[in-house]
Parts: structure tokens; sequence; C-alpha cells
């Protein structure tokens, strides 16, 4: 492992000094990610920022809505009423991902900056890794790719992000809060991760030294009328294969005024299913109504040579997605 320096700072001022907007600096909070990568050396920081004793654990209402601190762990949000309550999408993505022991460690900001689980990219040995090492190629397109990307793809990378909690997040069309060495900024969260293009070793948008200091969940009068399905290849302890956080307005009728659907693991960032939200809105959604709207959100979708099949599969997710939070609530 890289030898590295510890600072664990008090202070939010403290903390973005201490990183310094340093390319080899990183910030450490529940590390669930972080110490693997290190452990693996696809990951060598020279210097690490550990953000625990920041005041950033607090889950509040704020602005009608919710604010999140990113320290607070993935278990106690969860868990909390006002989450149960307002956003059971967020609590069912939540706990669908990891484990227990990894969830209670596990942090809000961490979660959304958790890096892709690509075979070639966690294991050093392989050359070919444009994440790792820009310009070195991937291996993935013509390698193993079960698991990888149908949409947003490059020729440069095809990972995708593993994040269930970040699915749910861009359903609810959550804001992420953050400061850095030019002081506070808002990320709307369709803007928060990136595709790849031609610089996959960028996960996000955030700028050197910023830090995630919150996670903001506006004022949504229907979230309760929501569902996250997750298809994986076992029960627990997976990463998906597909996912997708729907999110409705709907009369008691079961016309839709307005959907939220979000993809996961068809992309480099959590998919917002644009084209099926605008076909399925006021309309009464019966199956063959879903269907045309997925075929229309996967139309551009590109099959790999062992990951064709989530293509018929995010169809069906988003199919039994919206019949199910139909009936939700
Ligand atoms: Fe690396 Fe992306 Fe290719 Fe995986 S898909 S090998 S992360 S460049």
């Amino acid at each position: 492992m890289t030898p590295f320096t510890y600072t664990c700072p008090k202070t939010l001022t403290e903390a973005v000094r201490s990183h310094d907007a340093n390319i080899d600096a990183r910030f450490i909070g529940g590390g669930t990610n972080l110490l693997d990568l290190m452990k693996m050396g696809t990951e060598r920081p020279t210097r690490l920022v550990d953000i625990n004793r920041l005041p950033l654990k607090e889950i509040q209402e704020h602005n009608g809505g919710v604010r999140i601190g990113a320290l607070v762990s993935n278990t106690e949000a969860a868990s909390h009423p006002l989450i149960r309550s307002r956003y059971p999408v967020l609590s069912e993505a939540i706990l669908a991902g990891a484990t227990q022991q990894l969830r209670n460690k596990a942090t809000m900001g961490g979660n959304l900056l958790q890096r892709t689980r690509c075979y070639y990219f966690y294991d050093p040995s392989f050359q070919e890794c444009n994440k790792r090492v820009p310009g070195s190629g991937c291996a993935a397109i013509q390698g193993c790719n079960r698991i990888h990307a149908i949409l947003g793809t490059s020729d440069k990378c095809i990972a995708v992000h593993p994040s269930d909690m970040a699915v749910a997040l861009m359903a609810l069309d959550a804001v992420v809060q953050v400061t850095g060495p030019k002081g506070e900024r808002t990320i709307a969260i369709r803007d928060f991760h990136r595709l790849p293009g031609d610089t996959p070793q960028t996960d996000t948008n955030l700028q050197p030294g910023e830090l995630i200091t919150a996670i903001d969940l506006p004022p949504i009068a229907y979230g309760r009328r929501s569902k996250y399905i997750k298809v994986r290849d076992r029960n627990s302890y997976a990463f998906a294969l597909v996912s997708v956080a729907t999110v409705l307005d709907a009369d008691e009728n079961g016309t839709i005024r307005k959907a939220h659907i979000a993809l996961g693991g068809v992309a480099h960032k959590p998919w917002r299913a644009t084209k099926a939200e605008a076909m399925i809105a006021r309309t009464k959604a019966d199956e063959s109504t879903l269907r045309a709207a997925a075929d229309a959100e996967l139309q551009a979708a590109k099959g790999y040579r062992d990951n064709g099949f989530k293509i018929e599969l995010a169809k069906r997710c988003i199919v039994r997605g919206v019949l199910n939070a139909l009936n939700a609530a």
C-alpha cells in the first residue's frame, strides 16, 4: 500500500483546507469502498482526510422536504421515520444494497461516490482500463461484460454505477449540497454523476477538493406512491443487474399525472427514463401502454457480448415498477 498522511479535522473549513484540492488526497467517511480500493492498489492516495468528526450527521426537515447530512449512515437513513413515511422508495433502495454491516458503516455521501464494480477496474493486473489508467483501453468491451452498461456507453468505457440509493435519489429529484475551495454550491442529482464519454476516469461533476455536505429531498406530496425493484443474481449482497425506482403522481382511478422513473445497473450514472415518463403521463397506464413506453426508453440501448439480456430485463422492470408503484401506499 502507498504510504499516506492522515488528518482528522473538526470543521468544514479545516477539512477543505486539509484536502487542498490535491489530486492524490481523498476524503474518507465510512471507507467501505475506498479501503477496498486501496488494498487492491486501485486507489493510491497519499493523503487521507477523515471527515467523521464533521457535524454532518443530522436528518431534519428542510424547506418542506428533508435534508440528510452526508455522514448519516445508510442504516440510519433507511430507518428514519421521515424517510420511511415520506420517501419509502429511498428506504427500499438502501435496504436492497450491501449487507447490514456495510450499511451501518457506509455514509450517504460515500454511497454516492462509490466506484464501479467492473472486474477490470478493480484488479490492477489487468492492463486495460481507461477508468483506472486513462488511455490504456477498455478490457470489458471485448471481455466479460455481463454486468456492464447498455445505455450511454462510449468506446472508452461501458461501466455502470453500482449504487441502489442513487437510483432512488434520481427518481426523487434530490439535490446534492457541496462545499469546496470556491465555497458552497448545489448540484441536481441529474447532473451529479457523468456518462463516460472520453474521460471515464471522472465519475462525477465534483470539482477538485469539493466535499458533499448533505443531500436534500424536495417535498413530494405523492412520495409514498413509489417502489424500488432490484433484479440481481442472488438475493443478498449483490449489485443490480437492473433496478428501477418509480414514484407516481396518480389519481384514485389509476390515471398517472406524473411519473418519475430511474433505472440502475444500465449506465455509468443512474438513468432517468424521461422518454417513458413522458409517454405515460396523463394516461391510465395498462401493460401495453407501459410496454410501449419501455420500448421507447430502451430504443437506443446497445448490448455487448454477455449483457444483451439487460435490454429486455430493463423494459420488464419499467412495466413492473410502474404497476407496483400504482398499487403502493
Ligand atoms: Fe475500465 Fe470502464 Fe472498461 Fe471497466 S468498462 S474496463 S471500468 S474502462
